[in-house]
């Protein structure tokens, strides 16, 4: 079973002109969706395909560029594995690509393999292939995965006839579309579509196939979706602050939800800071938004190594504890300082626990951690990195429907405070975290935090 799942992102385009250029600039913007592996194939005729480790602006030589040639094509990036994957098919050469998790990949890969199928690795992209591929036709194909896949999939596949793109049937996954005069393209968010100077046409529907090819955007399927589940976590830290992800704007869900913790400590009586200052990158929105509820000053801490990587996506701990201490280093400003740290989350808590320590070395006189999602009680089985229970800091205190219960969270909230050093530590409660997300409650997938699986429909 794999203890490490892969977070990652999709884009295809088609184009009056050669697309290579524009597919590597879009998976080039959406790399913060995952570090390890990238890859791009284009159609002229036939499949032109090249996958690396390594980072997008590193990985491709020219020449490997020069030679994927075409109108039309499909880029990845990835924190798990190489993809697109290519296929010789029955229904001809396909390249394929996806964001997400497969929950039941143990079980499909037992029943393919009794039925005779062999697989290299088994990867969930291989899976989701060898699904498609056996039946007659594309949309036959894609819809065939909701009837067997249990899980996460916002995928891209390169055919002859052009791009197909789809979403699985919660929308776990974003999924974009974006155009110009020239230019048609799918992307998992919209900033590679900004960046390019496309505009925004809509978001992939959940349970909708369509095709992406001279004549613009096609639905060609559109399955049952029995609720929306759109991932919670892609507005607090996933998606780039300036992505609009289902119609939400990301930087404004990051200053609500920071605004919420603000007026929890108004209404809880205040509290004296000197200034307010973000764990970076991701802590920058929530910051802001504290900063404007509060009208305490912002206020940056640390100073941002921005030629380290995100922690989150390295693949181990060691390698996240690495890259953790090269990433950040203190401001002497912080000297005889009360700060008010503000970040998205608290995973293990080994991470925020050593920046307090840092900023307490440092001189900062108190630190009090403001963290915007509610504790997570669950590890994600949708596809975002981490979390077996054992990482889970607060799985050590609260059990589920704990979350529920404001004496509970408080008292969690002074134990924590306990463990990682800071001198107070409040978190959102779920009423206001869901409220800052501008999303009913009914369309987000909050499993890690409440651990309620959106494939349940008795609760
Ligand atoms: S379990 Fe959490 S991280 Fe995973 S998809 Fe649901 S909200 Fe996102």
């Amino acid at each position: 079973m794999k203890s490490i799942r892969e977070n990652c992102g999709v884009f295809g385009l088609y184009s009056e002109s050669d697309c290579v250029g524009d597919i590597y600039q879009g998976i080039d913007f959406l790399q913060h969706r995952g570090q390890e592996y990238c890859g791009i194939s284009t159609y002229d005729g036939v499949i032109h395909h090249e996958t690396h480790h390594g980072k997008v602006a590193n990985a491709f030589t020219e020449e490997e560029l020069k030679k994927l040639t075409g109108n039309y094509g499909i880029g990845h990036v990835s924190l798990q594995d190489r993809q697109p994957m290519r296929w010789l098919t029955q229904i001809g050469e396909i390249s394929v690509a996806f964001s997400g998790n497969i929950i039941n990949a143990a079980a499909l890969l037992k029943e393919m393999m009794r039925r005779g199928k062999s697989f290299v690795e088994g990867t969930d992209v291989e899976i989701i292939s060898k699904i498609i591929i056996e039946e007659p036709n594309m949309v036959a194909g894609i819809s065939k995965l909701a009837e067997k896949v249990r899980g996460a999939y916002s995928l891209v596949v390169l055919t002859e006839e052009g791009v197909y793109a789809a979403r699985d049937i919660f929308g776990f996954r974003p999924l974009i579309l974006g155009y110009d005069n020239t230019r048609y393209a799918v992307s998992s968010e919209s900033r590679a579509l900004q960046n390019l100077d496309m505009d925004i046409y809509r978001d992939v529907e959940p349970g909708e196939i369509l095709l992406v090819d001279r004549e613009g955007f096609k639905t060609l399927s559109k399955l049952d979706s029995p609720r929306r589940a759109h991932c919670a976590f892609e507005w607090a830290y996933t998606a780039s602050m300036d992505s609009i992800v289902d119609g939400v704007y990301v930087q404004e869900a990051r200053d609500n939800l920071g605004a919420s913790l603000a007026q929890r400590d108004i209404d809880e009586g205040g509290i004296l800071a000197d200034i307010v200052a973000p764990v970076p990158m991701s802590g920058i929105g929530h910051a802001l938004g504290y900063h404007k509820r509060s009208r305490i000053n912002y206020q940056e801490v640390f100073l941002y190594n921005r030629y380290a990587d995100r922690s989150y996506t390295q693949a181990t701990q060691v390698a996240r504890e690495k890259m953790a201490k090269r990433k950040l280093s203190i401001l002497p400003y912080v000297k005889g300082k009360r700060i008010i740290l503000c970040d998205d989350s608290i995973v293990r808590g080994t991470q925020i626990m050593h920046k307090v320590l840092d900023l307490k070395e440092a001189g900062a006189k108190e630190v009090h951690v403001r963290v915007s999602c509610p504790p997570l009680l669950y590890p994600c089985e949708f596809g975002i990195s981490t979390r077996s229970y054992d990482e889970l800091i607060a799985r050590s205190f609260m059990k589920r429907g704990d979350i529920t219960s404001m004496d509970t969270l408080r008292n969690f909230e002074k134990w924590i405070a306990g463990k990682i050093a800071a001198d107070s530590v409040k978190f959102n409660t779920m009423h206001d975290f869901v409220a800052a997300l501008l999303t009913s409650k009914e369309n987000l997938c909050l499993q890690c935090f409440e651990g309620l699986s959106p494939y349940r429909t008795d609760q």
